[in-house]
């Protein structure tokens, strides 16, 4: 086994990859850029080198640099992680010139999958099934178009040298198919310099379900069954579980059969994940194969109760599998949910910032959370806005989907804009809860998911108010309580104070809709009861705090809820869902936000792929500016007020750092 290992990487998955080497007494070397010269795995590690600038194409992705820094340390093998350098084929040549081991596959089983065609024709020979379609060399659109119409509509145009959905086209009828090729090349040309295509049936339901694979140096290969990713935006994992649902063990038997199949045809070592589409009628079909640790690895680890990044070490050691097929047992359910900086109602555009509350479930045998950041730490712009993977585990879907809802009610994170609450709605929906899933969920839910329907918010509303009364009092309680006279009417805060009305006004706004809201209290004490009117709506409503939780009735219907508040922002987390409400404080003339905060800089590290706008232009809140590129997926910037923009200083194509001023704008309510 190795003394000492690098990690190429950073965030959670370089900590992940130095704690399995903790337990097996192997010493760790991180790297670090600017930005994270006091980021967690640089302080988890045994030893740390700088590499560079904050840019990842200046610092981690920099193989040569990462090399000398193995080399410097005497460091005897490198693992990569997942992104960065883990599917670099030339890195991974490098790295063997340089005797060092990498943690990860051969350079030709890399090199074999890179192209989608020449992926399909090696996975075609070894007999594993494919969406029907066509692949071959000859590009005219005559056999293309031919291929397509053989198979009958729709179908799905490729990129062969494709990624994250670039040059890929949905053709719905003979009618849209030249229009449909020419686009698709179009756009394969300028993502990839290369017009190649190969055309597919396009499935209409499908699920994606991705089988674990592991093979040693010693002809020993293994499937650690399956992870079902279909929930999906824009072609990015949101949450994934394992085993797959409905899963019958005929079919995972032919599934991981065909997975190991994949994974010898091309001589693989390693671990490595073979990508499917599962289709209705329980075909299967291979898509791709990724040839590293994938995100989601911790829903198999908890369901196998193995340790891959263990595996992982061993393999590349040269040692064999820790355990052979039989020796595998599949046990309970687990999801995996990612916890992203991002505004979710805002096309998941990433967000930054300084995390100044991170509190998180507690940790145990049901409940494990891959991080690589603290409280305090900051959200950059320069890499992928993932805080944390929030892991559950149980006996069966259910109780593990309970948990995930739980844990998810409990997570605390101000500072920075995320997705728990998208995640939250999207746990407790029905056709989730039911199995009712394939790759277009998000986009089929999407009422459900962002569900803000005035019928629903209603109900809620009086809950939200209750508790801003019942804190109110709670808190005038406790300053009482300290005082050295809690009987001064000075230190009530219910509705009884000394010539005021007894009657809260407050005004709660969602989805730029305010409700003005009357809270009369009727009553003290343990007997308190309210009147809460809404419009001319009435609810007679009781309640208790309890810590984070409201219990409460109203209208004689007793339930409730799980409450975070942030400064002005109040979250209810109900078993239907959360709602988020703002109390709309009575206007100073202080609580102008700024208007562009965050709107006219570039978000992330990416590329300007087009720009919708011109210089002088008068343009109006919320309209489309430029739209950039990150992280495999397009983000539409807008306008954060009326206004002018003045100036544009980048155009399409150009790469953009996080960070910097995309555009001069003027606010302005004037043409
Ligand atoms: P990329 O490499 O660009 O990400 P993939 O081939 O991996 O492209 O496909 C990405 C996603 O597109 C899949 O997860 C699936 O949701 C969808 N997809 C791919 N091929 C098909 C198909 N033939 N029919 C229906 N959906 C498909």
């Amino acid at each position: 086994m190795f003394n000492k290992i690098l990690i190429a990487n950073r965030g959670e998955i370089a900590c992940r990859i130095i704690k399995t080497a903790k337990k097996m007494g192997i010493l760790t070397v991180a790297i670090y850029s600017d930005a994270d010269k006091d980021a967690l795995h640089v302080h988890m590690a045994d030893e740390a080198i700088y590499i560079g600038p904050s840019p990842s194409r200046e610092s981690y992705l920099l193989g040569d640099n990462v090399i000398a820094a193995a080399v410097k340390t005497g460091a005897q093998a490198i693992h990569p992680g997942y992104g960065f350098l883990s599917e670099n084929a030339g890195f991974c040549r490098e790295c063997a010139k340089q005797n060092i081991t990498f943690i990860g596959p051969p350079v030709a089983a890399i090199e074999a999958m890179g192209s989608k065609s020449a992926a399909k024709n090696i996975m075609e020979k070894a007999n594993v099934p494919l969406v029907p379609g066509y692949h071959g060399d000859d590009q005219s659109s005559a056999i293309i178009k031919k291929a397509a119409d053989d198979m009958g509509y729709p179908v799905l145009l490729k990129a062969t040298a494709g990624g994250g959905g670039k040059g890929m086209r949905q053709v719905w009828s003979e009618a849209e198919f030249e229009e449909g090729l020419a686009a698709a090349k179009r756009e394969a040309m300028s993502s990839f310099g290369d017009d190649t295509m190969l055309v597919e049936k396009y499935l209409t339901q499908p699920r994606h379900v991705e089988i674990q694979v592991f093979c040693d140096n010693h002809q020993n290969a293994v499937y650690l069954f399956e992870r079902d990713c279909s929930v999906q935006r824009r072609h990015q994992k949101v949450i994934e579980e394992a085993p797959a649902f409905g899963m019958s063990e005929e079919l995972r038997a032919k599934m991981g059969d065909s997975a190991i199949k994949s994974a010898q045809a091309i001589g693989y070592q390693g671990a490595g994940t073979v990508e499917f589409l599962l289709d209705v009628d329980g075909s299967f079909y291979f898509m791709e194969m990724n040839t590293r640790l994938q995100v989601e690895h911790p829903v198999t680890e908890m369901i196998s109760d193995q340790d891959l990044v263990e595996w992982q070490l061993r393999v590349a050691a040269g040692e064999r599998l820790p355990k052979l097929q039989d020796q595998l047992v599949l046990n309970g359910h687990a999801f995996e949910a990612r916890i992203y900086a991002e505004d979710a109602n805002n096309d998941f555009l990433p967000a930054t910032g300084k995390l100044s509350l991170l509190k998180t479930p507690v940790e145990s045998r049901h409940v494990r959370i891959d991080t690589g950041v603290r409280q305090g730490d900051e959200v950059s712009v320069y890499y992928d806005p993932m805080i944390a993977k929030l892991i559950v585990w149980d006996e069966n879907r259910d109780k593990a989907l309970k948990r995930l809802i739980k844990a998810l009610s409990e997570y605390r994170i101000n500072g920075v804009t995320t997705n728990i609450d998208f995640l939250y709605n999207l746990a407790t929906s029905k056709p989730f809860i039911t199995e009712d899933i394939d790759t277009g969920f998000i986009e089929k839910n999407h009422a459900l998911i962002f569900h803000d329907t005035e019928q629903e918010l209603i109900n809620e509303l009086p809950i939200a108010a209750l508790y801003l009364v019942l804190s109110i009092e709670e808190k005038a309680q406790k300053l009482a309580q300290q005082s050295n006279d809690p009987h001064s009417p000075w230190h009530q805060a219910s509705a009884w104070r000394l010539n005021e009305a007894h009657i809260h006004s407050l005004v709660l706004s969602h989805s730029n809709n305010e409700y003005e809201i009357s809270v009369e209290q009727r009553r003290q004490g343990t007997d308190a009861f309210y009147l809460i009117n809404i419009n001319g709506q009435q609810f007679d409503c009781q309640g208790t705090l309890n810590g984070d939780t409201i219990i409460v009735n109203i209208n004689g219907h007793r339930s409730q809820a799980t409450v975070s508040q942030n400064e002005n922002s109040i979250s209810l987390y109900r078993t239907n869902g959360v709602f988020n409400f703002t109390h709309v404080l009575p206007d100073c003339g202080q609580h102008e936000i700024d208007e562009s905060h965050g709107g006219l800089t570039a978000p992330m590290n990416g590329t300007m792929v087009s720009v919708l706008v011109k210089a002088g232009e008068y343009v109006e809140k919320n309209q489309a500016l430029v739209i950039m590129e990150a992280m495999k997926m397009e983000h539409t910037i807008k306008a954060p007020s009326n206004g002018c923009v003045d100036e544009i200083f980048f155009n399409s194509g150009d790469m953009v750092d996080g960070g910097a001023a995309l555009l001069a704008f003027t606010a302005s309510d004037k043409e």
